[in-house]
């Protein structure tokens, strides 16, 4: 997908107005279809299609969407009981959004091995 038809483009973009928990180099925000009572999604700000798309040089960019991801975390309670972050790469991961996203999921027990 083109750079300029992707939603998480626009949602960094500011042209789909979401109320963004980080808005940076890294946006965060929450997730339209929440898989639990906390689903937040932690993006870089550059478009970056799947993970196999990381180039040497991303290594600093993926570390600040783990730090963003845990602070956010931590801000909405879940440190201590836990949470979920989870990278889905192509089709049979599920992955639907083409511009990577970091979920962030927590606030309910969660199963073993992922579905
Ligand atoms: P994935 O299957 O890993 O590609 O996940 C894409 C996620 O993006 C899904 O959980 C969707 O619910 C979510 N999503 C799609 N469009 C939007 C949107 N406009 N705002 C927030 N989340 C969205």
């Amino acid at each position: 997908m083109e750079e300029n038809q992707c939603i998480f483009c626009k949602i960094a973009g500011g042209q789909v107005p979401v109320e963004k928990l980080a808005d940076g180099e890294i946006v965060a925000f929450r997730d339209l279809h929440p898989q639990a009572p906390t689903h937040l999604l932690v993006i870089p700000k550059r478009h970056i299609p799947t993970l196999n798309d990381l180039q040497p040089g991303d290594e600093e960019l993926i570390g600040r969407l783990f730090t963003t991801a845990a602070r956010l975390a931590k801000e909405a309670g879940l440190a201590e009981t836990g949470y979920r972050t989870v990278f889905n790469c192509n089709r049979d991961a599920g992955q639907e959004v083409f511009h990577i996203h970091l979920h962030v999921l927590g606030g309910r027990k969660m199963s073993w091995p992922p579905g």
